[in-house]
């Protein structure tokens, strides 16, 4: 489905107020697969409006207007569509009882205006406005959707969302799946479906880049939930058989955090972290999300070598000789951790997280992560990019290779 925005205002054209409505639309579209070709901004004139309307009408299905459904003169974008398709308009009680009484509810006097606002389209869908007075609307005709929304975004966000739900994913025509993958690039993993993303078949393919991870959005149009569900199972068994345990996640759009703390909780299996360089991220990552006491126990941030001996027990001879930064200290944090907190898993952290304290030998970047769950793992990783970025990918491997660990 081909869709566009055409936003109605003078103020947008003078460069008042950015079209955020536009924004909105375009998110929430996209999300469900509808791809958005055009966005447009016209004032309130209404032979502009005709004249956009005249191309929109060639090359979209989904037309969304915003704004221009107010009481005043200059608010005509209701009348000129009517006018452009040659369609009357009716006086609807229900709305002018609406709009009454939220005037009456407010204490204050409606003007003879606001009933201009209870006229509708002949033949339309009234999307109902629970924030202001004006009501929204849908029409089908000559083969396309023409939605009609106010120009607040306070309104027209939320009737936006309503209209999306109940009127046009409602028919099930479409159908969306998120395949959430951690540990590869974005590029790679177009790259790795580009023969299906160009098949040109009922499924589209989508990736983005959102908190480290890269999603997946699957998207079919089918007739039924049934033959959906078949395409879909297709495209997932596709996806799941080329990127395997880097899946971690084929349903809704998520997180690496999540998915954890809900797997650990699943099989009740206690976590507790040892950090140094990462400070208390994975903690905070965890800690995060609702439900995380059922499967975190809590953990240390162990950013001195004291710290790391007197608390975790890491053996001073290991530090003397291997430094902090190293896979054998790593591997005495995440049992010291283990340890202490009688967790049925320990995570560690020890890295570079720079700017300064790189060496030829360990670069900034270097990190080292490790669990003990029984016998001691350790990995090493040379991430790259700002302190931040070096720390946050840190935690996210973290808790990746915890994951890891109990896939069945
Ligand atoms: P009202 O009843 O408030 O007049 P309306 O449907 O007639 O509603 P407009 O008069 O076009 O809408 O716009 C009202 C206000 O809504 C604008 O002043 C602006 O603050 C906001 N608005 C309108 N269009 C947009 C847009 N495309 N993006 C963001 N904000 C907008
Ligand atoms: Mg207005």
């Amino acid at each position: 489905m081909k869709a566009e925005t055409i936003a109605v205002g003078t103020e947008l054209l003078i460069g008042q107020i950015a079209n955020t409505n536009a924004k909105h639309i375009s998110k929430k579209l996209n999300e469900h697969g509808i791809s958005v070709y055009y966005h447009s901004v016209v004032g309130d004139n209404k032979e502009r409006i005709k004249g956009l309307l005249d191309i929109a009408v060639e090359r979209s299905e989904l037309i969304v207007f915003t704004g221009g459904l107010g009481p005043t003169e200059d608010d005509l974008t209701k009348e000129t569509i009517c006018e452009y398709f040659d369609i009357g308009l009716y006086l609807d009680q229900d709305i002018l009882d609406m709009i009454e009484s939220y005037f009456v509810n407010r204490n204050i006097p409606m003007v003879k205006s606001n009933k201009k606002q209870a006229y509708l389209p002949e033949g339309c869908v009234v999307l109902y406005n629970r924030y202001g007075t004006a009501p929204g609307f849908y029409l089908d005709i000559m083969g396309v959707r023409i939605v009609v929304l106010p120009g607040p975004p306070a309104e027209m966000e939320p009737m936006f969302d309503d209209f999306l739900k109940h009127h046009l994913i409602k028919d099930k025509t479409i159908y969306s799946r998120f395949v959430n993958i951690f540990g590869i690039g974005e590029s790679t993993v177009e790259e790795k479906i580009l023969d299906i993303i160009h098949q040109n078949s009922a499924v589209t393919l989508a990736t983005y880049a959102s908190y480290g991870q890269v999603v997946i959005r699957v998207t079919t149009m089918a007739k039924d939930e049934v033959s959906a569900g078949a395409e879909m199972k297709y495209i997932l068994e596709a996806l799941h058989k080329r990127f395997g345990p880097f899946i971690f996640s084929d349903e809704e759009e998520t997180t690496l955090p999540v998915i954890l703390v809900k797997m650990l909780s699943d099989k009740n299996i206690k976590l507790a972290a040892a950090e140094s360089c990462t400070g208390g991220m994975i903690s905070k990552l965890i800690t995060d999300c609702a439900g995380a006491s059922e499967c975190f126990l809590g953990g240390v941030i162990a950013y001195s070598n004291q710290i790391k001996t007197d608390i975790l027990g890491v053996m001073p001879k290991t530090l003397e000789e291997n430094g902090a930064v190293s896979e054998k200290t790593c591997l005495e944090m995440a049992a010291g951790i283990k340890r202490l907190t009688g967790a049925d898993i320990g995570v560690a952290v020890t890295g570079i997280a720079g700017p300064g304290g790189g060496s030829d030998d360990k670069p900034v970047g270097t990190v080292y992560i490790s669990i003990c769950s029984g016998a001691g793992k350790v990995k090493a990783y040379s991430f790259t990019g700002s302190r931040d970025k070096i720390r946050n990918m840190a935690a996210l491997y973290a808790l990746d290779m915890v994951r890891r660990e109990f896939l069945s």
